[in-house]
């Protein structure tokens, strides 16, 4: 198959839960149909408010929660917009209790977004995005630093630097 293209990480520093909704939200202008994120970062470092401004960004109609339960949650695509579905994998062991969810006959026509997917997801696809979200040392700070790292030929040529500069809309 084609080599693995990886491209430097773009760095966006994101100082509150809006500025998380607003990345989240301009970068899914970027996302189609088949795409695959991996979101990583500790509990409460911002994965699945990031995940609500993808969906913000599809015009998703129901509200994006965790699917810490569930595993996965299928969002329709609205409006001619690619679905969300929204992956768990924090329980989840192996990339084979990952596709037991079926992912693949709807994958083509959503952006999935798989928190806790490192190390498992990246087998799901050829490409994905990777999306590290660190907190600082101060536990009280809102301030994120987030690692766009695109992985793979569906990437090659997309250049991601704008959302390094994207200003908070709040
Ligand atoms: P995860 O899915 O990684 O466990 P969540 O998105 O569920 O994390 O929770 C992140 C929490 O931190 C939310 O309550 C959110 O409002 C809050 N928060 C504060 N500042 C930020 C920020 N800059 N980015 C993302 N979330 C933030
Ligand atoms: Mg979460």
């Amino acid at each position: 198959g084609p080599d693995l293209v990886c491209t430097l990480p773009v760095r966006v520093v994101v100082p509150t839960t809006e500025a998380m909704h607003t990345l989240g939200e301009v970068l899914a202008s970027e996302l189609t149909g088949g795409d695959v994120i991996v979101a990583s970062g500790e509990l409460g470092a911002g994965k699945t408010t990031f995940t609500q401004g993808i969906g913000q960004g599809l015009h998703v109609s129901e509200p994006v929660i965790s699917p810490t339960f569930v595993l996965v949650r299928r969002h329709d695509g609205v409006g001619g917009h690619p679905g969300l579905i929204h992956v768990d994998a924090y329980r989840l062991g192996s990339l084979a209790e990952l596709v037991d969810l079926d992912l693949d006959e709807t994958m083509d026509s959503s952006v999935t977004v798989v928190e806790w997917g490192a190390g498992i997801a990246e087998e799901l696809a050829s490409s994905y995005l990777g999306v590290q979200i660190d907190r600082t040392a101060n536990p009280e700070d809102d301030i994120r630093i987030v690692y766009l790292t695109p992985v793979g030929p569906r990437w090659q040529g997309v250049d991601l630097g704008f959302l390094s500069v994207l200003t908070p809309d709040d």
